[in-house]
C-alpha cells in the first residue's frame, strides 16, 4: 500500500509545492516510515506570507466576540476528535496512548478555550492629564510565527496559536519535521470551525524553514519551543528585523525532597518528572535532591515502583505507560549520556539499556534509568538529556540544597516536597525557575503561566500574562484644549 503524502496548509487548504521535495515521517515504536510530507519550497513560503497577511487583515478587523465564538467551535471539534488526534500523536511521537488520549489534545483545547474566553475582555486604560486625556489600546502584532518541538506537537501548536489568534494575529506554524501531522489537523479544524482562510497556516520542513521564518521581515513575532542552542539562533535571526520573541527552551530542573515529605507522593513526583512521556518533557525534575535521612526509604520505594509499575511496549496498547524515544538519533544520544554517567562514576541503580518489547521489537525504547551516587559536577547532572534518565543526589540542609539546585544555567522548573508550609514557600521563592511546584510536579493548567528563567526562556505561554506577549500597546493622547505652542 502506498503511503500518504501530506502537503503544506496555506490559505485554508492544502497546497502542493512545485519542487516535489518530500521527507519521511517514522513511527518511533516500529522504526517504519508511516507517511511523507512535502517540504515548503519558495512558492509555498511566498504564499504562506501573503495568505497570513490577508488572514490578519480579515481576522483583526473582526470584533473579539466573533473571534472568540469561532475559536470555541474549534475547541469543540478538538474534543470531539480527541481519539483520532491522540492516535496521530502516538504514532508520530512514540508516547503511550494512555497519556495522549487524556492529555495532549485536551490540554491544547483547554488553552484555546481559555484564550477565547479572554479575547473579548482585552481592553485599554484611560487617564486624564492636564485637562486633556490619553487612552491605550492593546493591538495585535500582525503575522506571528510559531516553531514547535516534537514532544507535544499538537499541544504546542495549540498553546502558540491560542493566544496569537485570540489577540487578533494570524500565524504561520512550523512543526518539527519529526511530528508534522498534528499541526495540519489543527489547521483543518480551524478552517472547519469557520476561522477565515490564512489565519493559521502550516509550513513543513527542517531547521532551514524555521530559520527562514525567523529572518522574514514581514513576520512580527516568533514563538519558539526547542533547545537552548536553537533558541539562540532563532533569537539572533529575529534580531535582524527586531521581532518580538517568546522562547520556551530546555531545562535541568531540581526536585527537592525534604525529610518530612510524604515519601510516596515524592516518589510519584520523581517518576512523573522523569518517566512520563518516556522522559521527553522540558520541565522534568531530572536532578532529584533527597535529604540524607530519608534517602534509604525513598530509594527503596522508587526502585520498587520503577521495577513493578512501568509497562513498556506498543504505545497504542492501552496498558503501556512508557513509550519509545522519538528517533534513532535521539536514542543514540540518550544512550551516550547513560554511558557517560557510568564512566563518570554514578551508580546505575536501574535500567540503562535498550529494550525490545515483544509487541514493538524495532522501536527506540530505553529502559527507565535511575542513577544514584550522583554529584553536581557530573555531565548527567548538568546537561539536558531529554530522555528517561533520573539522577538522584543527596543533601544535608536547606541552604546547601538551594545553592546546588540553582547552580545551573537553566531555570525552567523546580519542585519542593515538604510538609512544612513555611519552608515550602521559603525554598520555592528562592528557586531561580519560572515554573514551580510544591508537593506536586508537572501539572500545567491553561490558566497558569509557564516559561523559563535564565537560559530556559523568555516570555510566557498560557495564563493572563501571555496576552501581553501577543499584543502591543498603543497610547493615544487626545487634546481637549488649544495646543500650547511657542511658535
Ligand atoms: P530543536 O531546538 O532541535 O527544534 C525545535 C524546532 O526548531 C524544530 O521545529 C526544528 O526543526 C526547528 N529548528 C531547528 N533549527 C532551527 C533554526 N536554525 N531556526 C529556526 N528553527 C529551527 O528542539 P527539539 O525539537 O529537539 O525539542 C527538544 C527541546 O525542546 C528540548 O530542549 C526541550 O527542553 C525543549 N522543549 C521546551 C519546552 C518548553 O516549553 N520550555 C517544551 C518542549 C520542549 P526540525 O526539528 O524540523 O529540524
Amino acid at each position: 500500500m502506498s503511503l500518504k503524502t501530506y502537503k503544506n496548509f496555506i490559505n485554508g487548504a492544502y497546497m502542493a509545492n512545485d519542487s516535489g521535495e518530500t521527507f519521511d515521517v517514522i513511527n518511533p515504536a516500529t522504526g517504519k516510515v508511516i507517511y511523507h510530507v512535502e517540504v515548503a519550497d519558495e512558492k509555498i513560503k511566498q504564499q504562506a506570507i501573503e495568505s497570513a497577511q490577508r488572514g490578519f487583515a480579515t481576522w483583526s478587523a473582526m470584533d473579539a466576540m466573533t473571534r472568540s465564538r469561532l475559536l470555541l467551535k474549534a475547541v469543540n471539534l478538538l474534543r470531539e476528535r480527541n481519539d483520532e488526534l491522540a492516535k496521530i500523536e502516538v504514532l508520530d511521537t512514540g508516547k503511550p496512548w494512555q497519556e495522549a488520549s487524556v492529555v495532549d489534545v485536551l490540554s491544547g483545547a483547554d488553552s484555546i478555550e481559555f484564550f477565547a474566553g479572554l479575547a473579548p475582555g482585552i481592553e485599554g486604560n484611560q487617564q486624564s492629564v492636564d485637562g486633556d486625556f490619553y487612552y491605550t489600546r492593546r493591538e495585535a502584532l500582525g503575522v506571528c510565527a510559531g516553531i514547535g518541538a516534537w514532544n507535544y506537537p499538537l499541544q504546542i501548536a495549540c498553546w502558540k496559536s491560542a493566544p496569537a489568534l485570540a489577540c487578533g494575529n494570524s500565524m504561520i506554524f512550523k512543526p518539527s519535521e519529526e511530528t508534522p501531522l498534528g499541526a495540519l489537523k489543527l489547521a483543518e479544524i480551524f478552517t472547519e470551525a469557520g476561522i477565515p482562510d490564512g489565519v493559521f497556516n502550516v509550513v513543513q520542513g527542517a531547521g532551514d524553514v524555521g530559520a527562514w521564518l525567523t529572518h522574514h521581515q514581514d513576520i512580527a513575532k516568533i514563538s519558539f519551543t526547542g533547545e537552548v542552542g536553537t533558541g539562540k539562533k532563532v533569537m539572533a535571526g529575529a534580531a535582524t528585523s527586531l521581532k518580538d520573541v517568546t522562547m520556551e527552551l530546555g531545562g535541568k530542573s531540581p526536585l527537592i525532597i525534604f525529610n518530612d515529605a510524604d515519601v510516596d507522593n515524592a516518589v510519584s513526583a520523581a517518576m512523573l518528572g522523569n518517566f512520563y512521556t518516556q522522559g521527553e518533557i522540558c520541565t522534568n525534575g531530572t536532578r532529584v535532591f533527597v535529604e540524607k535521612s530519608i534517602y534509604p526509604v525513598f530509594i527503596e520505594k522508587l526502585l520498587q515502583r520503577t521495577r513493578d509499575n512501568i509497562i513498556v511496549g506498543d504505545p497504542m496498547d492501552e496498558k503501556t505507560n512508557f513509550g519509545a524515544l522519538i528517533s534513532a538519533k535521539h536514542f543514540e544520544l540518550v544512550m551516550k549520556y547513560i554511558n557517560i554517567g557510568i564512566d563518570e562514576g554514578a551508580t546505575l541503580a536501574h535500567g540503562g539499556k535498550a529494550l525490545q518489547p515483544a509487541d514493538a521489537p524495532n522501536g527506540y525504547f530505553i529502559a527507565p534509568t535511575i542513577f544514584t551516587d550522583c554529584t553536581d559536577e557530573m555531565t548527567i547532572c548538568r546537561e539536558e538529556i531529554f530522555g528517561p534518565v533520573m539522577s538522584v543526589l543527596t543533601f544535608d540542609g536547606e541552604e546547601e540544597v538551594i545553592a546546588r539546585a540553582n547552580a545551573t544555567e537553566f531555570g525552567l522548573a523546580a519542585g519542593v516536597f515538604t510538609q512544612d508550609i513555611t519552608r515550602a514557600h521559603r525554598v520555592i521563592h528562592k528557586m531561580d525557575a519560572g515554573i514551580c511546584w510544591i508537593n506536586s510536579y508537572g501539572l500545567s493548567p491553561a490558566q497558569m503561566p509557564v516559561g523559563g528563567y535564565k537560559q530556559s526562556g523568555i516570555g510566557r505561554e498560557n495564563g493572563l500574562a501571555t496576552l501581553n506577549h501577543y499584543t502591543q500597546l498603543k497610547a493615544v493622547y487626545v487634546g481637549l484644549q488649544p495646543l500650547d505652542s511657542p511658535f
